[in-house]
């Protein structure tokens, strides 16, 4: 294909058994348009602005191109879902094109929503457009986050219809990521030493080279085992207190949902909360509450335990993989408080500090405060604490707390001028609220993409207000229903 003629292309996957993989073509989409390409995203595998308009980018990211001519496939694995072993899981409506060297590194491209696959069980194949949108833009705003996540290249629409609650519209999405391997593929492999040998081998001689122990003829499987899993703990916790600091729910953080490199992957009934709600629940289907925004961090534990004993089939034991998993909570902590100190524009986190982050999690929870507004206009109290104070019901509760706050920066604060621009690199003024989200799929279900267009430039700069785009900075107008986000999609 001429897009990437001066680029290494190849398909890394492939070097595995075929036991882990079938070649599988994406399916045909009637009349399919661009509605969307990213050029940052494009960059990444060397492809330039004039690139995305050319024939052979829609044809690739509709399914019909092929890169270099390689055959597309579908990689196999399982999970758990919603605490319950759910065997074979997909890839039921995935399609990997294969991986392209860019100028910082090498990227797998893989269509969602392209069609279905021996993986496939009930399942269409088919994406639909809402869910699309919703993919496309929440990948990007993560990134915008500065949080690692899986990019999405392009969005493609058809007139293909599929049928869920009520009749939508195909769609699919090109989405690049160093890898799409998940916990999910390890648990499908849990009980057949020669492949689970042959993954561990592959992920750890593209993506974690120093948890090698011994060589790549004569690994040590255990040890390598051992230290992929202390790694994958790390990163995980790591993530996850990044989704806690910005009020991300998954909302599906079924163990085929969690990558082994740790990126925020596949985005279905997610949500950023508006009012803060500790046990906020963002997906319908999810009616026990199993992942909820406080159970994230509990949840990412549990998940990693099930990876860890796919693990055992290496000849590890269970006493050290479990001491692989202990540095999740000093690790989340860690990150959490660095993280939250930053948000409230405070040069070090102390001990001390912990009791005036519970409260404040308590003053916003009592009061449903709004997550992102109340940490943004945080900044400005020294100057007007009146817009932060506006967004709580009971004003004297809230003032109580940031008495205390202002006592604690004229403990050991930077000086205003320099915390204020600090404070707002660390709080966005602008998340994909699911309203906001709603906004641009409506439009583009009616032919309309600019609300994409729109949504994607604010979000790939959360942190930099933006005249004219205020109302993109707020909650849902009271009167407006809210909008219900479920595992269809
Ligand atoms: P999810 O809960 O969205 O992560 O999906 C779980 C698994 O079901 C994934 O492996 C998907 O590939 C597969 N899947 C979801 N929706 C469909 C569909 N419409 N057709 C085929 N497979 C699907
Ligand atoms: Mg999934």
């Amino acid at each position: 294909m001429a897009l990437f003629s001066n680029r290494p292309v190849g398909c890394s996957f492939a070097s595995l058994p075929t036991s882990f993989y079938t070649r599988v073509a994406p399916r045909r989409l009637t009349e399919p348009r661009l509605l969307h390409a990213n050029p940052a995203a494009a960059a990444l595998i060397g492809l330039g602005t004039q690139d995305l308009s050319s024939p052979d980018f829609l044809d690739l990211c509709s399914g019909q191109g092929r890169l270099n001519g390689i055959e597309p496939l579908a990689t196999v694995y399982s999970g758990h879902q919603f605490g319950v072993w759910a065997g074979q899981l997909g890839d039921g409506r995935a399609h990997l094109l294969g991986d392209v060297g860019g100028p910082e590194g090498t990227w797998e491209v893989q269509l969602k929503g392209s069609g279905r696959t021996p993986y496939s069980r009930m399942g269409d194949g088919w994406a639909v457009l809402r869910s699309s949108v919703r993919e496309y833009l929440a990948s990007e705003a993560m990134a915008g986050l500065g949080i690692p996540t899986t990019r999405a290249l392009a969005l493609v629409a058809s007139r293909d219809p599929v049928m869920r609650e009520t009749p939508e519209t195909a769609a699919v999405v090109t989405r690049l990521s160093p890898s799409f391997v998940r916990f999910g593929h390890f648990e499908h492999w849990g009980h057949s030493a020669a492949e689970q040998a042959a993954l561990l081998n592959y992920v750890v001689t593209h993506w974690f080279p120093e948890c090698r122990v011994g060589t790549v003829t004569e690994p040590d499987l255990p040890a390598t085992a051992c230290r992929l899993l202390t790694e994958v703990t790390r990163r995980t916790a790591r993530l996850i207190a990044q989704w806690q600091l910005v009020g991300f729910c998954h909302g599906v953080m079924n163990t085929d949902n969690m990558s082994i490199l740790g990126l925020t992957l596949d985005y279905g009934p997610y949500g950023f909360m508006d009012a803060f709600q500790a046990d906020h629940v963002c997906n319908h289907t999810d009616t026990q509450g199993r992942y909820a925004w406080n159970a994230q961090p509990a949840v990412a534990r549990w998940n990693l335990y099930r990876l860890a004993g796919s693990l055992l089939v290496l000849g590890c034991t269970a006493s050290d993989l479990e001491s692989c998993l202990a540095p999740f909570e000093t690790e989340f902590l860690r990150a959490y408080h660095a993280g939250l100190a930053r948000k409230f524009g405070l040069s070090d986190w102390h001990p001390e500090d912990a009791q005036l982050g519970d409260d404040w999690w308590a003053l916003l929870h009592a009061q449903r405060a709004d997550f992102t507004l109340a940490f943004r206009r945080l900044a400005d109290v020294e100057s007007d604490p009146a817009p932060w104070l506006d967004l709580f019901a009971d004003p004297g509760a809230a003032q109580a707390w940031l008495t205390r706050y202002q006592s604690r920066l004229v403990l050991s604060g930077p000086p205003a001028t320099g915390r204020r621009a600090a404070m707002n690199a660390a709080n966005p003024l602008y998340v994909l609220r699911n309203h906001l989200a709603q906004q641009a799929i409506q439009a583009a279900q009616q032919g309309d993409p600019s609300e994409i267009d729109r949504l994607f430039d604010l979000l790939r700069d959360p942190y930099t207000e933006r005249p004219g785009h205020e109302s993109y900075a707020r909650g849902p107008a009271a009167d407006i229903p809210a909008v219900a986000v479920s595992c269809s999609s």
